[in-house]
């Protein structure tokens, strides 16, 4: 039977795992290491994905892509799309539809195709491990994730060649593989994951392998980035202080001192102090500048026991939103890799007044939920069953710019609702649909997902027809949309533009292209290989001359001069099938050239 992998694919780090009898297994990497950094560069025109792209991120800044899931289903002049491109070295630009695409390799690529190269590599990991192809996926998004949203990670999955069996949210992944331990015990659940840059709170009912989320809530731009900005500040307050020289307005300085902070960050999880050393960090006059401070614990949770306890405001309206109390939770869950911080654990305990189950590993818990949807959807495992729900409202806009929510938020998905549409003067051939989704009173504060327009209505005093427009959320939480005119029975086309993403077509191009270039690169490929067997050969065979030297006739040192010259020649300039050949004569007189050396060996 064919299996079904579990991806988490996350903003700093991604992470694949599989369910194998009664047993969920975290995939390595190539370099042994159980998640990969979600980053991607293109180096002299190869691509590099994971740990060898960030290492080379520093020389090479431009090329190398961090965070791409940022930009996913986001369009160009959004305040995200904005955002993200101040905060990073490499290029955004604005695609024909208004997307944010990225220009990576002097190439303009959008960030399904970049997630679909980290997802390549997970894949090609997981194929290594298994021993065998693997094609289906279950890939997991943030709860926060809107309908463009998904519907991007959908596309990049395709583009990497995975067929995506299921997009679900990572807190319900993390449930869902805390559920699977605990059978026949009805629980309530709150999975609280604080990751890089965002903060999702998830409630849900565990109960026999049976995972029902109630509510979900969170912050799109809270995560240990703002924990790295703080440390970042006070620390170039202090070296301000002083040397009078801000670290923060040079980009190399302000590069190196971020990483340092990330990383006294993490020291002082366990640690409760830390040295952060950055020599040589500037250069005034009487010469360069090192800085050197000490840094503890207790100083880093003054400066930032405010972001963390910004995390509260949505885990309240979570629990608010499922009619339950912080009492009422059995079991937190923490997801993310800030979560290890020994504040965010305090404070999550002070809430709920429990301690925070910590028996599953931060970074993996979500893959592993992942995993396990996957064998149920592949029919490994029928003991699951899981439920979601859509995380914001489903609605249109009406009179006057309101927006009316058909399909209200934290409904159980797959969902459907219906409503009927009428004219509202006489003889009008079609009525606009403005489909939208979020939260907000008025249409234009929220997402636009698509608008379109009921066509061909017949001829009839002002709100006669009557056409009934259906509105899906499906398993993943991608919204479909169809109409029926109920006068004549007739269904109406709807064609929905998504308002951001990439459209079917586009996507099919661009698999056919990767299929296309993965051939070239096969060829590529081979081209380097037989251009490496024919430099060793030529050596090779040049040092057997040279050691024959009286042992052989010089009609046979003459023939192998002639074929290491022809293979030389074509070195530079030849195709596969010429070297092939070349390769192959060069091989047959040494051969020739061997059998005599060893034959004489033999007589002497
Ligand atoms: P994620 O998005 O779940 O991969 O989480 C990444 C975030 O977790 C980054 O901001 C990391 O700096 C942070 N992080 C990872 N390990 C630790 C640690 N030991 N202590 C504090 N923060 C950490």
């Amino acid at each position: 039977m064919k299996r079904a992998i579990g991806i988490d694919l996350g903003t700093t780090n991604s992470c694949v795992a599989f369910f194998d009898k009664d047993e969920l297994v975290v995939i390595p990497n190539k370099e042994g290491s159980r998640t990969t950094p979600s980053v991607v560069a293109m180096k002299d025109g190869s691509p590099l994905v994971g740990n060898i792209a960030r290492r080379q991120a520093g020389t090479n800044p431009e090329n190398t892509v961090f965070a791409i899931k940022r930009l996913m289903g986001v369009s160009f002049e959004s305040e995200e799309a904005q955002e993200h491109a101040r905060s990073v070295a490499y290029h955004l630009v604005r695609a024909d539809n208004g997307d944010a695409w990225v220009e990576l390799g002097g190439e303009k690529l959008s960030p399904p195709e970049i997630s679909a190269m980290i997802l390549r590599e997970l894949k090609a990991s997981a194929e290594d491990y298994l021993g065998e192809e693997v094609t289906e996926a279950v890939i997991t998004v943030p709860a926060y994730f809107n309908d463009a949203q998904r519907a991007a990670t959908k596309a990049a999955g395709k583009i990497a060649g995975i067929e995506v069996k299921r997009i679900i949210n990572e807190p319900t992944a993390a449930a869902l593989a805390y559920g699977a331990e605990k059978e026949g015990e009805r629980k309530l659940v709150a999975v609280y994951d604080l990751g890089g840059g965002t903060f999702d709170i998830t409630i849900l009912e565990v109960l026999g392998g049976v995972c029902t989320v109630l509510s979900t809530a969170g912050d799109t731009h809270l995560g240990g980035e703002d924990i790295d900005r703080a440390i970042m500040s006070e620390l170039s307050r202090r070296f301000e202080e002083k040397h009078g020289i801000s670290l923060l307005d040079d980009r190399t300085a302000r590069q190196r001192l971020k990483e340092q902070a990330e990383q006294a960050k993490h020291e002082l999880s366990s640690a409760i102090e830390t040295d952060v050393t950055l020599p040589f960090i500037a250069m005034d006059a009487s010469g360069p500048k090192h800085l050197e401070e000490k840094f503890t614990r207790i100083e880093l949770e003054a400066l930032v026991s405010s972001t963390v306890e910004a995390t509260l405001g949505p885990v309240k309206q979570a629990l608010a939103d499922a009619e339950l109390k912080a009492s009422d939770i059995d079991e937190i869950l923490l997801v993310g890799g800030q979560t290890r911080m020994p504040l965010v654990q305090r404070i999550v305990e002070e809430f709920f007044g429990k301690k925070p189950n910590r028996s599953f590993n931060p970074d993996e818990v979500v893959a592993m939920g992942a995993a396990l949807q996957a064998s149920a959807l592949s029919g490994q495992n029928d003991d699951i069953l899981l439920l979601d729900v859509t995380p914001l409202s489903l609605g249109v806009e009406t009179g006057g710019g309101i927006f009316t929510p058909l399909i209200k938020r934290n409904t159980t998905i797959p969902t459907r609702a219906t409503e009927i549409f009428t004219t509202s003067v006489d003889n009008q051939t079609f009525v606009p649909i403005h489909v939208l989704q979020g939260e907000r009173e008025m249409a234009e504060d929220n997402e636009t997902l698509a608008r379109f327009e009921l066509t061909d209505i017949p001829p009839a005093p002002r709100g006669v027809p009557a056409i009934e427009v259906a509105f899906e959320i499906d398993a993943d939480g991608i919204v479909h949309v169809s109409a029926r005119d109920l006068g004549t029975g007739r269904e109406q086309s709807v064609r929905v533009v998504a308002s951001s993403g990439l459209s079917e077509e586009q996507i099919e191009r661009i698999v056919e292209d990767a299929e296309r270039l993965r051939e070239s690169d096969a060829m590529r490929r081979e081209l380097a290989e037989l251009k490496n067997q024919a430099t060793a050969l030529i050596y090779s065979s040049e040092r057997a001359i040279e050691a024959a030297e009286g042992l052989i006739d010089e009609e046979i040192s003459r023939k192998v001069a002639g074929d290491i010259e022809n293979l030389r020649d074509l070195l530079e300039t030849g195709d596969a099938i010429d070297l092939r050949e070349a390769l192959q004569l060069l091989e047959e007189s040494a051969y020739q050239m061997a059998e005599v050396i060893y034959g004489k060996e033999n007589e002497a």
